[in-house]
């Protein structure tokens, strides 16, 4: 029989070997060791924990699966950190992001009025990129997550200097640790007069952000996400931490990635905002997401320019679908056509059959393990 270890189904899941350990032992499971075997049913029965449905081999029909990852990264390029700003209302997300998106517009750029497709890219002075995420906040990143596709690589913290931690503070705190993704505190509003950041980072102390001035590894910066004081040092921050992380993918393979927005619209059809993952796409590629497939009739970046072929941590929108792909659903590449329909097919058959398949990332936990 197939089986996989415990840590072969974290690296599947995309998740830490410690978060998965966690679950394990939330549902009573004690044979907690990187290398246990788990038999079909524990495997299925941990994925389920983090709303992936697996596809049991004896019913699978045709079928994509996403690329083992390679045991040595070390060997592919260097890609941008994909970031979420994440944070209480009216603290400032969305004044950070907009800031952040005009810095990166260079006098006598063409297309020079950015476009909204979830994502934009930051070109900074060092030449290095960061891709932002801006599909609004809490709900679309625990929409990824509960889809295994943990999309963010780094949280941006906000908290206004004048209010300090709330609840939505604590929520995004919370959605961070449990996806091991890490943070970058940025202490907004600093323009403001009385207020005093020390006093934030006390207080974040209190739910585990422990930040450098403290004597913990997380950073905090003072920003005015207004003024647009401290957002160039918030920027190299996310390239500092970007560097510990070593983001690497692999460039020439077919393209993975994952759904970030997606909308009918008038005189263009169905468009879909992708974030690339891994590989590269190009116009006329076909690729599959949820029960929706595409060969990609254009591409768009964030400034509304054409392009031809997008990499590993860019955002693109693609005009092609036959379908509308639901955010957060993994996009994977097919050979052809013919592939794309039979793999829609069989997941539109396999969705009739189940209820909890909403979130289904088209994962086969035993069959992967023996690519
Ligand atoms: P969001 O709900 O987190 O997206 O917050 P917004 O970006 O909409 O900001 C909420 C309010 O705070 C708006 O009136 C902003 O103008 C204001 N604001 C945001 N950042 C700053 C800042 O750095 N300084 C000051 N003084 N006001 C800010
Ligand atoms: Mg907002």
């Amino acid at each position: 029989p197939l089986t996989i270890t415990v840590d072969g189904l974290a690296k599947l899941l995309g998740v830490q070997n410690s978060h998965l350990m966690r679950k394990m032992a939330n549902i009573g499971m004690d044979k907690l060791a990187n290398d246990y075997l788990l038999t079909n049913e524990e495997a299925a029965e941990i994925a389920l924990e983090y709303e992936v449905v697996p596809i049991i081999p004896d019913s699978t029909g045709p079928e994509l699966y996403p690329r083992k990852i390679p045991e040595d990264m070390s060997v592919h390029p260097l890609r941008p950190p994909v970031v979420t700003i994440m944070g209480h209302v009216d603290h400032g997300k969305t004044t950070l992001l907009d800031t952040l998106r005009n810095s990166s517009i260079t006098a006598g750029e063409a297309g020079g009025i950015t476009q909204h497709i979830g994502a934009f890219s930051v070109q900074l002075k060092s030449g290095q990129a960061i891709t932002f995420l801006d599909t609004p906040g809490h709900a679309a990143f625990s929409a990824m997550r509960a889809r295994g596709a943990n999309a963010t690589d780094i949280v941006v913290l906000v908290v206004a200097a004048d209010d300090g931690v709330m609840p939505q503070t604590k929520e995004a705190i919370q959605h961070a640790l449990d996806a091991d993704v890490p943070i970058i505190v940025a202490i907004n509003k600093c323009d403001k007069h009385g207020v005093d950041p020390s006093r934030i980072k006390d207080e974040l102390l209190k739910y585990g952000i422990q930040t450098e001035d403290l004597g913990g590894d997380i950073q905090a910066v003072e920003i005015s996400a207004l003024k647009g004081t401290g957002v160039e040092e918030l920027s190299e921050s996310i390239v500092t931490l970007a560097e510990i992380l070593d983001l690497r993918a692999e460039v020439d393979i077919p393209a993975q990635g994952t759904v970030i927005e997606s909308q009918i619209e008038r005189g263009r059809g169905n468009v879909a905002s992708v974030l690339i993952k891994r590989g590269t796409l190009k116009v006329g590629d076909i690729i599959v997401a949820g029960t929706a497939w595409c060969k990609v009739r254009s591409m768009a970046d964030d400034r509304g320019n054409s392009v031809k072929e997008a990499g590993p941590a860019s955002a693109v929108e693609i005009m092609g679908w036959k379908e509308i792909p639901k955010a957060g659903d993994m996009v994977l590449q097919a050979e052809n056509e013919g592939q794309a329909k039979s793999v829609v097919d069989s997941r539109v058959e396999k969705r009739k059959n189940k209820d909890k398949l909403a979130a289904v990332a088209a994962m086969n936990v035993q069959r992967r393990e023996t690519h």
